[in-house]
């Protein structure tokens, strides 16, 4: 790369870049805006970062940055190119829900917003300012929400907003925030940096349930002919007899589908799934698909319950629903072969019916729509950074962190770490105690050979040591406290917001 400067009677006055056999070659001989020269100086050529994807996370990242100093090209392809779900040319638009989930501390969701006012996040303070009466949530009038942002970051003075498709990996350093409908020619050139297999296109998510809200008295230990890895069996099975499972069949039959978007239906270069009725790629079928092809199409595939026997009844069960560990920590446990289209509270009410799972806590629901993401275990550290090049990072749902806030957040910690990348400093990963941290850690040493994306929850946090027997609202509050203790002592530490030009107010 090749840095021109522009000079007018011995002043800098501007400046170009050459970047040999870019994909930016388009823009080759763009020319900062006006806002941004009266900052140059020698010092600030080297310290360039380039952001492709003004969504939720890149907005975030780009402003963390450009507050430490930093110069930012941020790329975002809209309106000139579109993702079939966006519908304004805004940074930062919220594509589907106005809400940004809870508000409050004690629900993982709230907490980790209580994370990001901590860390002065741009865009919780922007949704702050716009927000709308919703109870305990943070609701935002999301044409106002996305039009501060952009507001702010297009009159940031270290900030260049360039409408433009980026179709390759750009120089270094980067971010990598182009988000779950990444467009097609990007979404190849990471696959060539990923290697193959490590970049999916779509989510066949099964729920996850909490550990603590499946009824052991019902449910029971136990691994297929006894063959399981543990002695106590490596699942646990939720039993059913015939009439339980005729009503489940019943129930899946008439349950109310999320209705699909045409992008949701579009293969990407003949890969993955088209999530269309009977295009389904055969080895992720949604249950509800499964249940309406033959009354007893469950019970001889993910129900069957071969090599179990219920240690309550002594007795083979009609069906089995078996749920597997999902984290080391054993507190959250995904449902095999659960994988869904049905709306949220269809799969709360049915899969409730579910023997054991009559009181389950849905950490994650099921879904299935098109969703462009990386294998974080294999591909990223936990500040975000990719392993096999340096310099390099990610941030956004094409990690596999999933939700509105947990995407800001990982676009704050790119941002920052990018920052600390330029200037030489160790990066930073947020402790596990904490949500944000606990969250990078999940995406980036998650064990499951099936990774499916994650969104905010309690399961991920180290278990609280505490003697006392506390009931689920306790232990949230207990946990929310640790975390933001340890969130504050962590950027005094680091001096985090002192890197920054506007501290926490
Ligand atoms: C249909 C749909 C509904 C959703 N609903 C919800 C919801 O209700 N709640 C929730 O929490 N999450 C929802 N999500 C997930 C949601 O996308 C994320 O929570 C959040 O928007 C992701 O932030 P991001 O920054 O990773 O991506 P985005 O916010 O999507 O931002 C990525 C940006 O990159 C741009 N871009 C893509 N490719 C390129 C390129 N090659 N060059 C330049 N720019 C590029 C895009 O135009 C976009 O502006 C939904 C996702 C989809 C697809």
């Amino acid at each position: 790369m090749n840095i021109y400067l522009i000079l007018l009677e011995g002043n800098l006055i501007g400046y170009f870049i050459m970047v040999e056999s870019s994909p930016l070659v388009d823009n080759q001989k763009r020319i900062m805006s006006r806002q941004s020269l009266g900052l140059l100086s020698a010092g600030t050529m080297e310290r360039m970062l380039t952001i492709v994807g003004g969504g939720l996370s890149g907005s975030e990242a780009a402003w963390q940055a450009a507050e430490r100093g930093i110069c930012v090209n941020l790329y975002e392809m809209r309106p000139g190119k579109n993702t079939g779900a966006h519908e304004s040319a805004d940074l930062a638009e919220l594509v589907c829900s106005n809400s940004l989930g809870s508000n409050l501390v004690d629900r993982a969701s709230g907490l980790l917003k209580e994370e990001l006012r901590l860390l002065n996040s741009l865009l919780i303070k922007c949704a702050d300012q716009v927000a709308i009466p919703a109870g305990g949530a943070l609701a935002v009038d999301r044409k106002e929400f996305s039009e501060v942002v952009t507001e702010t970051i297009e009159l940031h003075p270290n900030i260049n907003l360039i409408r433009q498709e980026v179709e390759e990996i750009p120089n270094l350093p980067a971010i990598i925030a182009s988000g779950p409908l990444t467009s097609q020619s990007l979404s190849r050139a990471i696959e060539i940096i990923s290697g193959s297999g490590h970049l999916f296109f779509f989510d066949a998510i099964a729920p996850i349930v909490s550990f603590e809200s499946i009824n052991l008295e019902i449910a029971f230990r136990g691994s297929r002919y006894g063959r399981g890895t543990t002695e106590q069996g490596d699942y646990i099975n939720c039993p059913m007899d015939k009439h339980q499972y005729d009503e489940l069949v019943k129930a899946l039959n008439t349950a109310e589908r999320i209705k699909l978007k045409e992008f949701d239906r579009f293969q990407e270069g003949g890969r993955g799934v088209i999530a269309g009725m009977r295009e389904y790629f055969e080895g992720c079928l949604p249950v509800e698909v499964l249940a309406q092809r033959d009354e007893k199409t469950l019970a001889y595939g993910p129900l069957r319950p071969v090599g179990l026997t219920n240690p309550h009844s002594g007795k083979r069960p009609y069906a089995v629903v078996q749920l597997r560990q999902d984290n080391l920590a054993g507190s959250m446990y995904n449902m095999v072969g659960f994988q869904t289209n049905l709306k949220f509270s269809e799969q709360k009410r049915i899969f409730r019916m579910i023997p054991g799972l009559e009181n389950a806590d849905f950490l994650r629901y099921g879904q299935m729509h098109r969703n462009t993401f990386i294998y974080s275990p294999d591909l990223l550290e936990s500040t975000m950074q990719f392993k096999k090049k340096s310099g390099l990072f990610f941030a956004g749902q094409i990690t596999g962190i999933e939700g509105y806030a947990g995407n800001i957040a990982s676009g704050l910690l790119a941002g920052i770490n990018a920052t600390r990348f330029i200037s030489g400093a160790p990066l930073l990963s947020f402790p596990q105690e904490t949500m944000i941290g606990a969250l990078c850690h999940y995406i980036s040493n998650a064990s499951a050979a099936d990774y499916q994306p994650m969104k905010a929850n309690f399961g991920i946090l180290p278990a609280l040591q505490v003697k006392s027997k506390l009931n689920k609202r306790q232990r949230y509050t207990e946990y929310a406290e640790r975390s933001l203790m340890v969130m504050q002592a962590y950027i005094e530490e680091k001096d985090i917001l002192g890197q920054s030009n506007h501290k926490s107010d």
